[in-house]
C-alpha cells in the first residue's frame, strides 16, 4: 500500500494482540453467571406480591452508595458479589411497576418474554435504520404496519409506518413532514413563510409538553402556538376551535398543522377527531394525532370505537412501550399517505440512501427517522404479537380501562372524595375533600398527600394541575390491581389526611418530606 501519510512503513502500527484482560471482560462464563443471577432475581421480583410504590432516597445518599460500588482499582475480573449489589441497588431505587401499589405513571410492566428479547437484541444488535444491519427489524416494521393498517381500516399499500424512539420524537417528525409539505422550500431555505403570514400550529390546552416544544425546535416560535380551549370533558372543543382558528387566520397566522390528542396525559381524554379533521381541512392544515397513550385502543374491538376519526388523521403515533406493554422505547408513527415518511428529512447522503439497492432501500427506515443508530424495539412487539396474538394486548388493556372505570365509581360513592371526570382510558384524577377544607388549602392538601403517600412507600400516585386545582392522579398500568387496592390506597389517603389536619391545621404550608418535585 502507498505510504500516503509519510509514516515509516509499518514500524509503529503493527496490530496489538488482545490482552488477556480484554478477553476477560468478554468472558462467556461471566455472561452466563450474570445472566442466571439476574434472571433469578427478576423472577423473584415478579413473584413477589408486596404492595409498594417507590422508595425515594436522598440524592446524596444514593450517590454515596453508588460510588462505593465502583471498583477503586482496575480489577480485571468479574465479581458476582459486586454485580449482585449493583443489581440490588438498581431494583431498590426503581419504581415498582410490577406491584399493585404502583399507580402513578404511564410506564408499564412489560410482558416478561419481551424483556428477554430486549437482552437478545442488545447482545446481537440489529441497528434498525439500515437494512444491511437490521434486516429483520426492518421487515417486521412492515408486518406490524400491515397488522395495524387492517385495524385502522386503511387500504394496504396506501399508508406507511415508521418506528421512532418515543412519541416526543414521533410528534416532532410528523410536524416536520407537515411543515415541509406546506412550506416546500423550508428544508433548504429555512422557514420564512410567504412573507405576509407567520407559520403557526394549533394544539389543545392539555397537549403533552413535547408537542408544545416543537414550535421552539423547528423555529416557528412559541408565540405562534395557538392553544385550543377544552370542553367540560377536557377535549378540544370544536365549536370554540372554529372561532379561535378563524381569529388566528385573520391575524395573518398560517396554520399548517393541527395537533389533537387521543389520550391526554392529564386525564386520558380523546379529542373529537372527525370534527377536528374537518376543521384542519378547512384551513389547509395537516392533522396529527398524538395518540401516544390511547392509540393502543386499536388492538381492542371493544375500545377501538373510542378512536373514531383516527383514520382521518394525516398522521398519528402510539407508544407501544406504554399501553402495549413492551420495553421502552417503541413508538409507531403512521402516515395516511404512503411516500410522505421520507419527506421529513429530505437528504440524499450516500451512506443512508443507496440507489443501487432498490429492493432493500424500499424497506429500510434510515431516511425516514431521526435516529441514526436505532434500537430494534419493534422486534419486542412483533415477538409478543407472534407468540400470543393480538388478544394478549387487548385483554390487558380492556382490564385496565374497566378497572379504572370501577375506581371512578368507587370514589364517586365516597362522600369525602371528588372525581371530576369519567375516565376514557386508564387514567383517573380525583381529590380528597375532607369536610372543612376548601379553596387553596384543598390543593395544598393534595400535594401533601401525594408526597406523604409516596414517602410511605406502599403506593405511588401522581398529581396534576387542572384549572388552578391540584389533583391526585392514578394511571393503572398493572392488570393485577383490583378494587381492594384502590380501597387500600383510599384508606391510606384518609389516614394521612387525619394526621395532617391534626398536626397542621393549614395543610400544604409546611416543608414537604423530601422537597422533591414530580418529574412528569
Ligand atoms: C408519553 C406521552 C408522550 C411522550 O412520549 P415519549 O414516548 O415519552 O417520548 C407524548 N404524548 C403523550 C400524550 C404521552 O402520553
Amino acid at each position: 500500500m502507498d505510504n500516503l501519510c509519510g509514516l515509516d512503513g509499518g514500524s509503529s502500527v503493527a496490530p496489538k494482540a488482545p490482552s488477556a484482560g480484554t478477553e476477560a471482560f468478554f468472558s462467556v462464563r461471566d455472561f452466563t453467571v450474570a445472566a442466571h443471577q439476574a434472571v433469578e432475581r427478576l423472577a423473584d421480583m415478579l413473584s413477589n406480591d408486596k404492595v409498594e410504590g417507590v422508595r425515594l432516597q436522598r440524592p446524596s445518599d444514593l450517590m454515596a452508595k453508588a460510588r462505593s460500588l465502583m471498583t477503586a482499582a482496575d480489577l480485571g475480573r468479574f465479581e458476582p458479589r459486586r454485580f449482585a449489589d449493583i443489581l440490588e441497588l438498581y431494583l431498590e431505587t426503581g419504581i415498582k411497576v410490577n406491584s399493585r401499589g404502583y399507580m402513578g405513571r404511564q410506564f408499564s410492566s412489560v410482558m416478561p418474554v419481551t424483556a428477554i428479547f430486549e437482552m437478545v437484541s442488545a447482545m446481537a444488535p440489529q441497528p434498525a435504520s439500515y437494512y444491511e444491519a437490521g434486516q429483520l427489524a426492518n421487515i417486521v416494521d412492515r408486518l406490524i404496519e400491515e397488522a395495524f393498517g387492517r385495524l385502522i381500516g386503511w387500504p394496504q399499500g396506501s399508508f406507511e409506518m415508521v418506528t421512532t424512539s418515543g412519541a416526543s420524537l414521533a410528534n416532532l417528525t410528523a410536524v416536520l413532514v407537515a411543515r415541509n409539505r406546506h412550506f416546500s422550500g423550508s428544508w433548504k431555505g429555512g422557514l420564512v413563510g410567504d412573507g405576509s403570514r407567520r407559520p403557526a400550529i394549533a394544539i389543545g390546552e392539555d397537549a403533552h409538553f413535547s408537542v408544545a416544544r416543537i414550535a421552539g425546535i423547528i423555529g416557528i416560535g412559541q408565540d405562534q402556538v395557538i392553544r385550543l380551549q377544552l370542553n367540560e370533558r377536557r377535549q378540544i372543543c370544536p365549536r370554540r376551535a372554529v372561532a379561535t382558528l378563524d381569529a388566528a387566520a385573520a391575524q395573518r397566522l398560517d396554520i399548517f398543522c393541527l395537533i389533537a390528542s387521543a389520550g391526554t396525559t392529564a386525564i386520558g381524554a380523546n379529542d373529537p377527531l372527525p370534527e377536528l379533521a374537518a376543521l384542519a381541512k378547512r384551513h389547509g392544515a395537516w392533522l396529527h394525532v398524538d395518540a401516544a397513550h390511547n392509540g393502543a385502543f386499536l388492538v381492542s374491538d371493544e375500545l377501538r370505537p373510542r378512536l373514531a376519526g383516527l383514520e382521518l388523521a394525516d398522521s398519528f403515533c402510539l407508544d407501544a412501550h406504554k399501553t402495549l406493554f413492551v420495553p421502552a422505547l417503541c413508538t409507531l408513527l403512521f402516515y395516511r399517505e404512503k411516500g410522505l415518511a421520507e419527506t421529513a428529512f429530505p437528504q440524499k447522503d450516500s451512506y443512508v440512501f443507496d440507489p443501487f439497492e432498490d429492493e432493500m432501500a424500499a424497506v429500510q427506515s434510515g431516511v425516514k427517522n431521526f435516529e441514526c443508530t436505532k434500537r430494534p424495539a419493534i422486534l419486542n412487539l412483533w415477538l409478543a404479537w407472534s407468540l400470543y396474538g393480538r388478544r394478549a394486548f387487548a385483554d390487558k388493556l380492556e382490564q385496565l380501562v374497566t378497572m379504572t372505570g370501577a375506581a371512578h365509581d368507587y370514589f364517586a360513592d365516597q362522600p369525602d372524595f371528588f372525581v371530576p371526570y369519567r375516565p376514557e382510558s386508564n387514567i383517573l384524577c380525583f381529590m380528597h375533600q375532607p369536610p372543612g377544607v376548601s379553596g387553596g388549602r384543598l390543593s395544598g392538601l393534595q400535594l401533601e398527600l401525594r408526597d406523604r403517600v409516596r414517602a410511605g412507600g406502599r403506593y405511588l400516585l401522581s398529581k396534576v394541575d387542572l384549572d388552578g386545582w391540584t389533583m391526585l392522579r392514578i394511571v393503572l398500568m398493572n392488570h393485577r390491581i383490583g378494587l381492594a387496592d384502590i380501597a387500600g390506597m383510599a384508606a391510606e389517603i384518609r389516614r394521612h389526611t387525619r394526621d395532617i389536619l391534626q398536626h397542621n391545621p393549614t395543610p400544604g404550608g409546611q416543608e414537604r418530606p423530601l422537597g422533591l418535585q414530580s418529574a412528569e
